[in-house]
């Protein structure tokens, strides 16, 4: 068993009311490309579908089902559509996105492969951690993927989730561009805009002084990038399901000499932001000051949501191994309160 990606790029279409576009088949070819290159994943992990392949829903479906069945409970699904997608208000089941395959009419739903499809392969899996991403139209609408109960995590390891990223952030919104960004660098200036600038970030790497990229590293390096591109692009959007933001995906490309160190934060909420998106780097700096660490499991136990409760429980257990010393430990504590009261 081992971490799987399968790159689906359906750029050729017989039908010529859709239109065939070479950026399409162009990132498909480099996810594969950089994807392999990524020690994290390497050749052996990484498969791209064939023309063949791409013709049929059947040919997709059963690639993608064979990727499925070769993941185990310690490993990554990821899953690239990069393409054209659609979506039919009078449909039966609302909201649902199809994936467009090289058979697929414009106007005859039933030759498209629904994203449901799709989404109850990859649910199904045993994989531990399900990353769809999808660059096509309508993507705003694709909803979580879902999936299992979280298991109780303990620091820094992997817990059991899903997330997807879509080149669409609005439901309203239905077209994503396709027309390459000509403020890429050249090898990326034929993908899609989207596909474009997250494999220059996959590429190139992020100032982040850390050697793996983390869910949280992605979401912000590719929002970023498109924000400040002169180009002018649409937001993307994340949705995760029970998978933590400092989950690692890919290698952090960037020299280390290139890579700075963030100025250590003054503020709580600042800290719990860092250590969301970051779990283990930024931990050994807050743990040099008991005052703050105190105050940020006080903060981060003050929110409701499930996250930043779990994060509270993994400091404070971290601050109980690592302040020995009582007087330390009562300094520690004496911020934490009165929130939470002391473990046994
Ligand atoms: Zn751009």
């Amino acid at each position: 068993m081992a971490s799987r990606a399968l790159v689906i790029g359906a750029g050729k279409y017989a039908d010529q009311e859709i239109g065939s576009w070479d950026e399409i088949t162009e990132s498909a070819r480099r996810y594969l490309e950089v994807l392999s290159s990524d020690a994290m994943w390497g050749p052996g992990a990484c498969r791209i579908l064939t023309d063949e392949e791409l013709q049929t829903a059947d040919g997709v479906m059963t690639a993608l089902q064979d990727t499925a069945d070769a993941t185990g409970p310690d490993d990554t699904l990821l899953v690239v559509y990069v393409g054209h997608g659609k979506y039919w208000s009078d449909l039966p089941v609302s909201d649902q996105v199809h994936f467009a395959v090289g058979s697929s009419y414009k106007d005859r739903p039933w030759t498209w492969l629904s994203s449901w499809y799709v989404y109850r392969v990859m649910r199904k899996a045993d994989a531990r951690l399900k990353v769809l991403i999808a660059d096509c139209c309508f993507s705003g609408r694709l909803p979580h993927l879902g999936g299992e109960s979280v298991l109780p995590g303990i620091l820094g390891e992997r817990d059991q989730g899903t997330c997807v990223f879509t080149a669409l952030k609005d439901e309203r919104e239905s077209y994503a561009p396709a027309a390459g960004c000509t403020k890429l660098p050249t090898r990326f200036a034929g993908c899609t805009p989207f596909s474009g600038h997250l494999l220059k970030v996959l590429e190139q790497g992020t100032r982040d002084d850390t050697d793996q990229l983390t869910i949280g590293h992605l979401r912000e390096a590719v929002r970023t990038e498109m924000e400040r591109c002169p180009t002018g692009h649409k937001a993307p959007r994340m949705s995760l399901n029970n998978a933590r933001e400092s989950t690692p995906l890919f290698t952090n490309r960037m020299d280390e000499g290139e890579r700075r160190a963030r100025p250590a934060p003054v503020e709580p909420a600042e800290w719990a932001r860092l250590l969301k998106v970051d779990r283990l780097s930024p931990l050994a700096d807050l743990l040099k000051d008991e005052h703050m660490t105190g105050d940020v499991v006080r903060h981060l136990s003050s929110l409701t949501d499930p996250e930043s409760q779990d994060l509270a429980a993994d400091i404070d257990a971290k601050a109980n191994e690592f302040f020995v010393e009582p007087d330390t430990f009562a300094r520690y504590w004496s911020h934490v309160e009165p929130t939470r009261s002391p473990q046994a």
